[in-house]
């Protein structure tokens, strides 16, 4: 029998809130009722932005809150050298190019094309998608510009990518918590554009280290936010392309502030420390997130 495996994966940037914890509370209930163990990984590949002293406060709020997990923890920032080699393989297959616009280039080539009447697309974020022009860059002149040390990331040629597996890819959704029933969900990558997959000085992104860490940690369920539901489908290409074992999914609501709108990490009120620091016991966040 396979090891039913679930994970619980926040990035250490921030301090973890009520969005955070309905999140690994409903983690540790959903992997309870499966008989499956819950995995707790430490997303901090943005080393400028992660710090001990958030990771320290994930794991004290956790406690707290009574989530436990098997030692050791991974932490993505341990693992660079594993990434690298996964984009390697990617660069050598050509499925990814070096893009070196920056952000007021892209801006100007953007408003340049509204100027002509036409809308430039934007990915599901509201994010306007990446210019084809370094696409069409020569090696040479790629060359040249990483000789010069331009600054790039790695972007994954979307068309390319979708087009060489060919087939509709889908995934697997719970159709709620109970995870009685599933639903087959179409995957919709080319939605994103060209997504980032490494940053020049860190050879990965959130989407590449996260297929490859849901792999390599054998995790068979992915509950998390329903923000990151149509991200889903970049993710699927990237399995695929690297030959990935899909888990299932399920993207939970989300827990909205006061004013209706999805919670940050600044919004100090509904942090999970300040609230504890405020007399509440775990009962209390848990009937507040309505678990
Ligand atoms: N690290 C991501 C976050 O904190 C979650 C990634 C995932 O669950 O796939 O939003």
């Amino acid at each position: 029998m396979t090891l039913l495996t679930f994970r619980f994966a926040p990035s250490p940037n921030g301090e973890l809130h009520l969005g955070h914890a309905y999140s690994a509370l409903l983690n540790q209930r959903m992997a309870t009722q499966a008989g499956a163990r819950l995995l707790l990984r430490i997303e901090d590949i943005d080393v400028t932005r992660c710090t001990p002293e958030f990771e320290a406060g994930i794991f004290r709020d956790l406690e707290w809150l009574g989530v436990d997990w098997p030692e050791p923890v991974r932490r993505q920032s341990a693992h660079f050298s594993e990434y690298q080699a996964v984009l390697d393989r990617l660069i050598t297959e050509e499925l990814v190019y070096p893009a070196f616009m920056s952000r007021g280039e892209i801006r100007a080539f953007i408003a340049e094309t509204d100027k002509r009447g036409r809308d430039w697309p934007r990915d599901p974020d509201g994010v306007p998608l990446y210019p084809p022009l370094d696409k069409a860059l020569s090696t040479k002149e790629r060359k040249r510009r990483m000789a010069e040390n331009t600054p790039f990331a790695w972007r994954l040629d979307v068309e390319a990518a979708a087009a060489r597996d060919g087939r509709t890819l889908s995934w697997t959704e719970f159709t709620d918590e109970s995870m009685a029933a599933t639903r087959i969900v179409e995957a919709n990558p080319r939605e994103w554009g060209d997504v980032i997959v490494a940053r020049r000085d860190i050879p990965t992104s959130y989407h590449l280290a996260v297929v490859l860490d849901d792999s390599l940690q054998g995790v068979t369920h992915v509950v998390r936010g329903q923000d990151l539901y149509s991200a889903t489908g970049v993710q699927r290409l990237l399995q695929e392309l690297l030959g990935l074992p899909p888990p299932r999914y399920f993207h939970h609501r989300l827990v909205l502030g006061p004013d209706g709108r999805k919670l940050s990490k600044s919004l100090k009120d509904t942090g999970l420390a300040a609230l504890r620091e405020a007399g509440m016991l775990p009962a209390d966040v848990r009937r507040l997130v309505g678990l």
